[in-house]
């Protein structure tokens, strides 16, 4: 049930939403999504901790 709602999202649309997330502008509705989508899929998952990191590596650049 939970996978199942996680693939109505593509990774392509998932891997575009994750780069959005980090900077908060993304609607919760797909922000659930993106989560269910990341339980079951890898790729996508690998992809968010690297957007993570990176996005805290430039804010510690900035500040
Ligand atoms: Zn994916």
């Amino acid at each position: 049930m939970l996978r199942q709602l996680g693939r109505l999202i593509s990774c392509k649309d998932a891997s575009r939403a994750i780069s959005q997330m980090q900077d908060g502008s993304v609607p919760l509705p797909l922000y659930l999504r993106i989560r269910l989508h990341l339980l079951w899929c890898e790729a996508c998952k690998r992809f968010e901790q690297q957007m993570r990191f990176l996005h805290q590596a430039m804010r510690r650049y900035r500040q």
